[in-house]
């Protein structure tokens, strides 16, 4: 949940132009900062195939020691996902070092 920082009202979510703004209802303000579009919302159970756009970045991805499920790796990068809205708590998700296997962790 968040509260408009002018009037201190709770922001409800808005469908804007294929984006979600939060809004305050009592007085316009709307929050410039982007939420994630409706349809990357409705699709989040599909989001761990789209992680490969991310590949690159996982270059970099610090590791952790964590069993991968597949091949009983026991090191594999990790990250954090805001999987809804900023009220929701993000997920964590793994990827083997060696298979390349990536799973999430759910909360
Ligand atoms: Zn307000
Ligand atoms: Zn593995």
């Amino acid at each position: 949940m968040q509260f408009c920082p002018k009037c201190g009202t709770t922001l409800s979510p808005q469908k804007k132009e294929k984006k979600v703004v939060l809004s305050c209802a009592k007085c316009g303000y709307e929050t410039r900062k982007v939420q994630k579009s409706l349809s990357t919302m409705q699709q989040d159970s599909e989001k761990i195939v789209v992680i490969g756009r991310e590949e690159q970045k996982i270059r970099t991805l610090p590791k952790t020691r964590v069993e991968c499920p597949k091949c009983g790796n026991n090191e594999a990068f990790y990250w954090l996902v805001q999987t809804r809205g900023a009220d929701e708590s993000s997920t964590q998700f793994f990827r083997c070092t060696k298979c390349r296997t990536t799973w999430r962790e759910n909360a």
